[in-house]
């Protein structure tokens, strides 16, 4: 067996879970070995009977001398309890509610039992976290009297069930683990081979044994998307060619451009323009993210782009992840362009292309991705909010062009590190700069005993000031299903009824159909709403110059980068504008985290901030939709990253005497994880 060979091949046991298996993201041997345990609970003391102590974790070993079922007065509740005896005296185990626990567990059994020890009066008794029956005496226990590996588990799926496979995986002669890495490069960088990682990661004797172990996987992990970033760059620049676009020979018209624009544009805006007219003007097809907060003006600077291409006679594609979204950029770049006779068109799940429908600018969702779609000349991909693709849909717009050129837009800081590990193959362009005029918003963490007083001055704000807020719900979970759209509709119903009563509130959120979320928006954007209710993961972009006040809720379950993007919905326009953190964290750390917003205000920063305080999960978390792309390193284990990079940069691109490697990097699911 392979390790890309398929779970459900491997029995009935195995198949009749595939469905769990797959929530989980499980489908090869591979992914199984590779699904790591988030902690180990130690049972490694196993105690003889007579020595146990009350209070004590531990594992005991013996003989089945009785069994029983206890009912209890109350329904659905009952004990078992279990007596085993050693050599040195005997003890009562008991479980609660496993009632079928008494057909597997016989008289006469050899039980090993892991547990706390409890005393009442003279009687101790072992309250049972893990048992086994061992078939004989020496057999090594894999649930009990060692570190137990603790997984992530889904309803139906037990950490027992996957440690009993993983180790059946493991200690099966069948499967072939073979290590993509020679024994060279593991001695250089002190690492131990990838069957070894993988047995100690899951049944370490000990902890230091689990670090080793994974500091291998994780030097392994951040190794390949290194090594695949790079091998991206480099097949890119190899492969891809495309006319150079003129950029000096049309200067006076760029420039008039530019100086119908209604403001000057930011020192970082001119220098990112730079950068993408180089881009443009070679023949590798240009391959660069520009990243910049909520509101530093990424569209503009795509929108001269787009004109650079037009003016080469190409046409423009602009990919937004939501229908709004789009419809915000039709209208943008409309403004811009059109007067310069340029036809721009909007493409979505509703707008289908005419027969022969002419056009230079094609914006829209990922309905642009439609085979119905077509390009005379596409010149130039610009996606917005690139990490909510993937790499197929990159793949389908490349191909309705000859290799354009592509630009990347992301309001998701991403510190240094971890941009030089995953995106090598990009180049970056940064908007640093707020266009002048805006004011950094006013940030207060209100204690839950303030709220009502925060309410109250929210009112006065609305009667006195017109001004308009959004609220934004706590996030509960990864994608939007009906827990948060309930809690959304809630809260809304709550603040219209107990708080607002005499205002006009609207909600937002992802389950509604796009008619009626355009509707709300278009009805607060007029200012015929007071308060837009809305769920955190719809519309990161959305542009309400006239919003100035945001509430979020339940701030702690955010990252400081992420409440940064949220608080960027307001404080669009020259107007003073507040952002109000509620949160129900009791604990000093919490809310001293959430206290850097009220003196921060650059992305970037508040995303180092970040990764050194809670860790890459709380960075990316999930505001931005996709994978978070590691699974055992860690973005902030800053020396490991830089060792990997030297490995990378030390073979690269010289693997012919590395095949297992290249194979490696073909098959690289991480890469299939990497927002391209
Ligand atoms: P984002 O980077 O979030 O996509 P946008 O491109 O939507 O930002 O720009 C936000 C707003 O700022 C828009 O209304 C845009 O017209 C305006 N804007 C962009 N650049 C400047 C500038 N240099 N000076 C003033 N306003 C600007
Ligand atoms: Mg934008």
């Amino acid at each position: 067996m392979e390790l890309a060979t398929p779970i459900k091949t491997l029995g009935r046991a195995y198949a009749m879970k595939t469905r769990l298996l797959e929530k989980l993201g499980l489908y090869t041997i591979e992914d199984l070995l590779y699904y790591i345990p988030y902690r180990y609970e130690d049972m490694s003391l196993i105690s003889e009977i007579s020595m146990v102590q009350a209070g004590e974790n531990i594992t005991v070993q013996g003989t089945v001398t009785a069994t029983k079922n206890v009912f209890t007065r109350r329904r659905n509740f009952t004990i078992q309890k279990i007596t085993i005896e050693d050599t040195t005296g005997e003890i009562e185990c008991t479980w609660f509610n496993q009632i079928y626990l008494l057909r597997t567990v016989h008289k006469g059994d050899f039980l090993s039992v892991a547990g706390r020890v409890e005393q009442t009066g003279n009687k101790k008794s072992l309250f049972v976290k893990e048992y086994e029956i061992l078939k004989t005496k020496d057999m090594p226990p894999t649930h009990t009297g060692r570190l137990v590996p603790v997984y992530s588990e889904t309803r139906g799926l037990t950490s027992k069930w996957l440690r009993n496979r993983i180790s059946d995986i493991l200690t099966s002669k069948d499967v072939k683990i073979e290590d993509f890495f020679p024994k060279d490069f593991l001695e250089k960088y002190n690492l131990v081979d990838l069957k070894t990682a993988l047995s100690q990661i899951h049944f370490p004797i000990s902890i230091s044994d689990a670090e080793i172990a994974r500091k291998r996987l994780s030097f392994e992990e951040l190794f390949i998307t290194n090594m695949s970033s790079l091998k991206r760059k480099k097949e890119w620049e190899q492969k891809l060619h495309t006319s150079p676009f003129k950029v000096l020979g049309f200067a006076s018209k760029i420039q008039a451009l530019w100086e119908s624009l209604p403001f000057q544009l930011t020192l970082a805006q001119n220098r990112a323009i730079d950068e993408i007219s180089s881009d443009l003007a070679r023949d590798i097809p240009m391959n660069r993210m520009l990243q910049g907060d909520v509101g530093s003006g990424k569209t503009v600077v795509a929108s001269i782009a787009i004109y650079i291409s037009h003016l080469n006679g190409f046409q423009s594609a602009l990919m937004a992840p939501t229908e709004i979204l789009a419809q915000q950029h039709f209208e943008t770049v409309s403004k811009l362009l059109k007067p310069l006779g340029i036809k721009v068109k909007l493409f979505t799940s509703k707008i289908k292309p005419k027969e022969n429908e002419r056009f230079d600018i094609a914006i829209g969702t990922h309905a642009l991705l439609q085979k119905s779609i077509k390009f005379k000349n596409l010149g130039l991909v610009v996606i917005d909010e690139q990490q909510r693709f993937g790499v197929e849909q990159r793949a389908i717009l490349r191909e309705k062009g000859n290799n354009p050129h592509f630009l990347s837009m992301t309001a998701t800081p991403i510190p240094r590190t971890i941009f030089l590990t995953v995106y090598g193959d990009l180049n970056l362009s940064y908007l640093d700069e707020m266009p002048k005029g805006r004011k950094e918003i006013k940030t207060w963490l209100v204690p839950e005993e303030k709220r009502d007083a925060g309410y109250a001055w929210i009112k006065t704000q609305i009667k006195k000031t017109s001004a308009q807020v959004f609220i934004v719900c706590p996030f509960i979970e990864i994608s939007e299903t009906i827990t948060t759209v309930k809690a959304a509709t809630e809260e809304f119903e709550r603040l219209s009824k107990d708080i607002f009563a005499d205002l006009k509130l609207g909600l937002l959120h992802g389950k509604m159909k796009s008619s009626q979320k355009e509707e709300v928006l278009s009805k607060f954007k007029n200012g015929k709403l007071d308060i837009l209710v809305a769920t955190p993961v719809v519309e990161v972009g959305i542009d309400i110059p006239s919003a100035t006040i945001i509430i979020i809720e339940g701030a702690e379950r955010f990252g400081l980068a992420q409440l940064h993007q949220l608080r960027g919905r307001v404080g669009r326009s020259d107007k003073e504008s507040y952002c109000l953190l509620f949160t129900q964290a009791t604990t000093e750390t919490a809310r001293q985290r959430l206290k850097y917003l009220e003196r921060m205000h650059l992305g970037a920063q508040l995303a180092e901030l970040d990764l050194r305080l809670r860790g890459p999960g709380e960075v990316y978390g999930t505001l931005q939709h996709g994978t978070p792309f590691l699974k055992i390193a860690s973005f902030s284990d800053t020396p490991l990253i830089k060792e990997t990079r030297d490995a990378v940069q030390n073979l690269f691109p010289n693997l012919s005497s590395y095949p297992l490697l290249q194979e490696k990097l073909k098959s690289n699911i991480i890469q299939k994880v990497t927002p391209d």
